[in-house]
């Protein structure tokens, strides 16, 4: 497998769907630092290795993650 940059930790996660219905909480989206209201579905991303890390998403976000323009 390629080598990938730290900004990449993401690649290899694994990804849930939360349906609104199950979003009882808000979350904070680590890709635009924004609240994830209640009752929006949303992802669930787990790093390989890293479970602690979890980390709920906007979908959006998550699908635009790697298409970013990284801020230099
Ligand atoms: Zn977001």
């Amino acid at each position: 497998m390629a080598k990938r940059p730290a900004v990449d930790f993401w690649a290899d996660a694994e990804t849930t769907f939360v349906q609104p219905y199950q979003a009882t909480k808000t979350y904070l989206c680590p890709g635009c630092n924004r609240d994830i209201e209640r009752g929006v579905g949303h992802i669930v991303a787990v790093p390989p290795d890293a479970v602690d890390l979890r980390r709920h998403w906007h979908r959006g976000c998550w699908n635009g993650r790697a298409t970013r323009t990284p801020r230099r």
